[in-house]
């Protein structure tokens, strides 16, 4: 069974959200909130609303100021807003507009066009998330993509660097992945791949970050993890992934590891550096973790 949508009407007026929630209740799960700090809590707040139905005219904090923090705030950024008001002017609709709200419904309220708007919107938002994902993933081992991991490596440094905190990376290459596909076929090549990167996945704390970064080559970014650890778990990796035999072949892997310092400028550079101690673990013969040296 699918779960009824959740929506949030917020409203500052108690005749206003019963009325609005009369309409919806048959066809969604109602969260309300009566002001708009109030809103912006329960946006935050798991069940998620999947839209908002916003007053505009509020004490304190009213439906615009809502609708710009929502908008700016990267975990309810995706949430679409559709003001609900008595202001029927176009000035004030394309202010809301302006603001990154997807529709404007003036009172009085018709049950059947909020009803058709809301499902309109919500339809998008599912298509909108569903693209999102696609865009973010590898498809064939279900990690993130190259694409993604370009977009996150750059917030993680940033962090690092206003933390203090340490980042490293370590990146994986399967040894002779070539003669895998050559003796064996490309289908139990991808199942190489998936099982690998399962492995990978599994492995990973929840902050850190698994990507395929190529054809047979994976990355693991390690949030707030220093050099020496980052060995370690590079180290405890290559041991697995020796002792795992996917679809029972013998396989191994290489490891690059690097911790990022402010002398490296670029997330490139960062990068860089991991390749060349990866370069150097196939260099002396695989199956091996290397750490990269600045000098
Ligand atoms: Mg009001």
């Amino acid at each position: 069974m699918n779960q009824k949508p959740v929506v949030l009407i917020v409203d500052d007026a108690t005749l206003n959200l019963q009325a609005l929630a009369h309409i919806l209740k048959n066809d969604y799960t109602i969260k309300i909130a009566h002001s708009g700090e109030k809103a912006i809590e329960l946006a935050k707040q798991d069940p998620f609303p999947e839209v908002i139905l916003l007053d505009v005219e509020m004490p304190h904090m009213d439906g615009y100021a809502v609708c710009e923090y929502l908008q700016n705030t990267n975990e309810t950024s995706s949430i679409p807003v559709i003001f609900v008001t008595g202001k029927d002017s176009r000035e004030e609709e394309e202010r809301g507009l302006s603001l990154g709200a997807v529709d404007y419904i003036t009172k009085p309220l018709h049950p059947s066009i909020i009803k058709a708007r809301l499902r309109t919107h919500i339809t998008l938002k599912h298509q909108h998330d569903l693209l999102k994902t696609v865009a973010m993933r590898d498809q064939l081992t279900g990690l993130y993509n190259r694409h993604y991991l370009t977009d996150i490596l750059i917030r993680k440094v940033t962090y690092a660097i206003r933390h203090e905190e340490p980042l490293s990376a370590i990146l994986i290459d399967i040894d002779y992945f070539k003669s895998i596909n050559d003796t064996y076929g490309h289908l139990v090549g991808d199942d190489v791949l998936r099982e690998i990167a399962g492995l990978i996945e599994r492995n990973a704390r929840s902050e850190d970050v698994a990507a395929r970064f190529g054809g047979e080559e994976f990355i693991l970014l390690l949030h707030g993890c220093d050099g020496d650890n980052a060995v370690k778990k590079g180290e405890f990796l290559r041991q697995e992934i020796e002792g795992h035999y996917p679809v029972g072949i013998d396989v191994t892997a290489s490891f690059g590891v690097v911790q990022f310092d402010e002398t490296m400028e670029t997330c490139t550079h960062f990068l860089d550096c991991a390749d060349q101690a990866l370069y150097q673990a196939k260099k002396e013969g695989r199956n091996k973790v290397i750490a990269y040296k600045n000098h």
